[in-house]
């Protein structure tokens, strides 16, 4: 579960999220949209702690990540987080990237951390590719290793920073179908996205992003065919 309560964030003078409450619960899948520059990263980096906050509250997992004595390697395995580029290590293997953080940080075998890493290849319809490079990977393969890396902690909560945004149009369908079955798995999931059609099939709800605040909020089919808000609906206009 995700607590937030009146989180600010600025960079310098810039206040980039102005005052968003909001709470996230366990087994909820939450699309955020908006346009360019409304905060709709800084959000999701907050929610891990890749920003410190400006003001407020962000609880996650019972974890206060506002507490300066939080353990944030122990945050971090709770929740788990794919960018729009994968940062995946290209000296390893793709098996070795997925071990990487069971075995330094979990202490996991090198045997269990692989038969675990294969499971989750297994599980994005990577198998095969266990010993393979990074770089002899396409993009969406790419991305769904970074998925599977991301899993291989365990987390309770995923966040997806426009996950497809990089990837050739013919990718993006792959990592949406790894990303559909995490939903139904009863993963708790957080999603930036510019699929608007991904975010009314698979959302529990939606949230528009508008000048670091969330402005409306409610499940995808208010959002999308009956928005209230004058910014959504003119946000609308423009993308679908
Ligand atoms: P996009 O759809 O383009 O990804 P976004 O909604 O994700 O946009 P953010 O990346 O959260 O928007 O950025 C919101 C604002 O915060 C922008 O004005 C941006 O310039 C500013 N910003 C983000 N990160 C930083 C940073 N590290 N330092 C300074 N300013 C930042
Ligand atoms: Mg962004």
């Amino acid at each position: 579960k995700i607590v937030v309560r009146d989180l600010e964030k600025a960079f310098g003078d810039n206040h980039v999220l102005n005052g968003i409450t909001t709470n996230i619960h366990e087994g909820e899948v939450v699309c955020v949209i908006g346009p360019s520059g409304s905060g709709k990263s800084t959000f999701l980096r907050c929610l891990n702690r890749l920003e410190d906050v400006t003001a407020g509250t962000v609880t996650v997992s019972g974890f206060d990540l506002t507490d300066p004595k939080v353990d944030i390697n122990a945050v971090r395995q709770h929740i788990g987080m794919v960018f729009q580029h994968f940062n995946l290590f290209p000296h390893m293997t793709v098996a070795e990237n997925i071990m990487l953080a069971p075995t330094e940080v979990k202490k996991l075998s090198t045997a269990d951390a692989r038969e675990a890493a294969l499971t989750l290849l297994d599980r994005v319809g990577l198998k095969e590719k266990a010993d393979a490079r990074p770089a002899s990977l396409s993009g969406g393969q790419r991305q769904r290793v970074a998925i599977a890396r991301a899993l291989a902690m365990n987390p309770e909560i995923m966040l997806f920073d426009e996950a497809t945004s990089a990837l050739d149009p013919e990718m993006v369908g792959e990592v949406l179908q790894v990303i559909r079955d995490l939903a139904k798995s009863g993963m708790t999931l957080v999603l930036v996205t510019h699929e608007m059609g991904f975010a009314r099939e698979v959302g529990d709800r939606v949230m528009f992003m508008s000048d670091g605040a969330i402005i409306e909020d409610g499940d995808p089919q208010q959002i999308f065919d009956n928005p209230q808000q004058p910014r959504l609906r003119d946000f609308l206009s423009k993308v679908l």
